[in-house]
């Protein structure tokens, strides 16, 4: 059974804060970089895609949010029931459900330490589906990589085609012969 609290009454709720941790990056292991070895053999470097920071790169290290107890001792403001469920408001700005809500420091603690014991699990999931996540998204950097690769490598070739043709119309205009594949302008 819960209790009901009035407004006006102090009690204790139970509350988690969390801080940021910083682990060294699962993927990189802070080196920012790494090597993918192809079914060919082949082996491609890139940028860890794990610690990344949008344009800052990677950074080498991943964020943690460690949940700890933090018990408040709050004065009830507003409550809201259905006749059944409470909800509580307190002049410290906070909100809580009625099982956040306990009489002594000693059972809000209790219940902050299961709930920081919950949060945690959370975090470890979040981060081991990241870091599954961005395992799977290298092979497609790699192809992407490559395909940009073959892009530039076509391009490069179409725009050295097209300086060769510029050099033949040149030297042509200049009454000049122009000896294909060597920059060579001889005097017709
Ligand atoms: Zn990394």
């Amino acid at each position: 059974m819960t209790t009901h609290f009035n407004i006006g009454d102090k009690v204790w709720l139970a509350n988690c804060g969390t801080k940021e941790k910083r682990n060294p990056c699962p993927i990189c292991a802070g080196k920012l970089k790494v090597t993918l070895t192809l079914g060919s053999g082949e082996q491609c470097i890139l940028d860890c895609d794990y610690c990344a920071k949008g344009y800052e790169g990677p950074q080498g290290y991943e964020l943690e949010l460690e949940p700890y107890i933090k018990p408040e001792l709050v004065t009830v403001s507003v409550f809201e029931t259905d006749g059944k469920n409470f909800n509580y408001h307190f002049e410290e700005e906070f909100y809580a459900e009625q099982d956040k809500v306990f009489l002594t420091k000693e059972a809000a603690e209790v219940k902050c330490a299961q709930i920081a014991a919950e949060m945690a699990i959370q975090e470890q999931k979040r981060l081991e589906w990241a870091k599954e996540n961005s395992k799977k998204k290298y092979s497609w950097h790699a192809g992407y990589h490559k395909r940009e690769a073959k892009r530039h490598e076509e391009q490069m070739n179409y725009h050295e085609k097209k300086a060769h043709f510029m050099a033949i119309r040149v030297a042509e205009e200049k009454g000049l012969t122009f000896n294909t594949g060597r920059l060579n302008l001889t005097k017709k």
